[in-house]
């Protein structure tokens, strides 16, 4: 069995470490370098109790409110194309408590396992920087922070543990903070990890169990034998298989495309500025829940990362929000200071769909391909879980029930007739 995997991000990589442990050949396949982008710059953390869709009840109102502001957390550019009308007609639509908890319970049954998986891990000799501190949840207004502890009970219902911390009991968790703020909630169990030392550490692994990664070799064509692929190319380079995945981050649709079947996934850009040394010590990772940024504390550094922009295909920075981002721990610390030079940011496309859950199964129209994308903001938090299910999936056990909500045919269910490119590369 030879599974070629399409991106070497988080979700590629982890999937190629669990087919390759498994025994079986696997060649993941990366237009860059692996483990760069959003795989790179991500906040890293490990957070089902963060893990609710996008699309939620009074995000329609909230956008609005924040599009007109050239530094706010959200931003959506106006477009009249039809993929981007559809997209955000598709997202709106969602936004409703049914769907909203709907998709919030099937992320947390995908995220059940993430812990003992990344403790798997680590047993298996994959090193990586990890942190077991909880998330705290900061705000600074009480009405956003109420609405929060109303809808607590999915993530009690699924042993989260949220420990509510009215007025100052947040200074207990998180000394730094300032007093007069409204409250918090903390949650024990979540941790964080450096990304990057993850994808280092499953590429490691992943050669050492015999695995290819082949860097700079863009997927352009696809070769198929009536529903069966044969191969993927770069170019002249041939990649064949048995079985075909594409785990291509925000650039997944181009690539389904070449399959015949198109996918609404669309990048929402973010940022992260890595301030060395850290500014302050914190006690654990903190969602400054209002400004909508995450910090992240590491050894000797502090991460800042925020901002979602749904507007084009690429990872340049746009200075006004990096600011903004960096004013935001403000209103949160007295000695908050704002570094004078804004250090480099770095920005990467989280891939979107307009539910606000990943993509995840065999593409429609095809024996042998598969999907494995759209995870937003989660993919640290999901990869793990999404991986394992998956390569189960490949490897003929079946379709893990935790996998059905996340089905390619929500979107697929029109696949593009696909003129047959025999091995030979003429058309049939
Ligand atoms: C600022 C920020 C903060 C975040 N914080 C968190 C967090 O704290 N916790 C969390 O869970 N998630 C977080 N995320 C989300 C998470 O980082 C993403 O969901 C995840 O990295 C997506 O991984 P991926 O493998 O799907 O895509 P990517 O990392 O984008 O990887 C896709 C790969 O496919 C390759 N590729 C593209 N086209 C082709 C082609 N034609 N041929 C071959 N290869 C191709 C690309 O080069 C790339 O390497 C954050 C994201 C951002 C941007």
């Amino acid at each position: 069995m030879r599974t070629v995997i399409i991106g070497g991000g988080v979700l590629g990589l982890t999937l190629g470490y669990e087919l390759a442990r498994q025994g079986t050949e696997v060649e993941i396949v990366d237009a860059r370098a692996p483990g760069l982008g959003a795989s790179e710059v991500n906040a890293g953390w490990v957070v089902p109790s963060e893990a609710a869709p996008v699309p939620g009840p009074g995000l329609i109102l909230k956008s609005m409110k924040w599009m007109v502001r050239k530094d706010s957390p959200l931003y959506i550019k106006p477009s009249v194309q039809p993929d981007h009308v559809r997209f955000m007609l598709g997202m709106w639509r969602r936004c409703n408590e049914r769907d909203f908890r709907a998709g919030f319970e099937a992320h947390l049954a995908l995220a059940e396992s993430t812990n003992d998986i990344l403790d798997d891990y680590t047993r298996d000799g994959i090193a990586y920087d990890s942190y077991a501190q909880g998330l705290l949840m900061a705000f600074t207004d009480a009405d956003t922070m109420h609405h929060h502890v109303s809808g607590l009970d999915l993530q009690s219902a699924h042993g989260l543990d949220p420990q509510v911390l009215e007025g100052d009991a947040i200074h207990q968790a998180e000394p730094a903070l300032r007093s007069g703020l409204a409250g918090g909630i903390y949650f024990p169990h979540e941790r964080h990890l450096d990304s990057a030392s993850l994808t280092r550490g499953l590429q490691a692994r992943i050669i050492e169990l015999g695995g290819i990664i082949t860097e700079s070799a863009p997927i352009d064509r696809v070769e198929r034998l009536g529903d069966a692929i044969v191969a993927v190319r770069s170019g002249e380079r041939r990649f064949i298989g048995d079985a075909f995945v594409v785990a291509a981050g925000a650039w997944t649709g181009r690539v389904t495309d070449l399959f015949g079947v198109p996918l609404p996934i669309r990048p929402g850009k973010g940022y992260s500025i890595d301030l060395t040394p850290a500014p302050m010590q914190l006690r654990t990772a903190i969602n400054l829940s209002d400004a909508k940024i995450a910090m992240t504390p590491y050894d000797g550094r502090m991460r800042l990362s925020g901002t979602m922009e749904f507007a084009g295909m690429d990872e340049d920075v746009n200075v006004t929000r990096v600011k903004a981002i960096l004013r935001g721990p403000s209103g949160y610390f007295d000695n908050w200071q704002i570094p004078a030079s804004a250090p480099q940011a770095k920005a990467g496309m989280r891939p979107m769909t307009p539910d606000g859950m990943p993509i995840i199964g065999l593409l429609p129209g095809t024996a042998n391909a598969f999907v494995s994308s759209g995870h937003g903001m989660l993919g640290v938090t999901l990869g793990p879980g999404t991986s394992r299910a998956l390569a189960d999936e490949i490897l003929g056990r079946g379709v893990p029930p935790r996998l059905l909500p996340f089905s390619p045919t929500r979107f697929a269910r029109r696949v593009k007739p696909m003129p047959a490119l025999t091995p030979s590369g003429v058309h049939a």
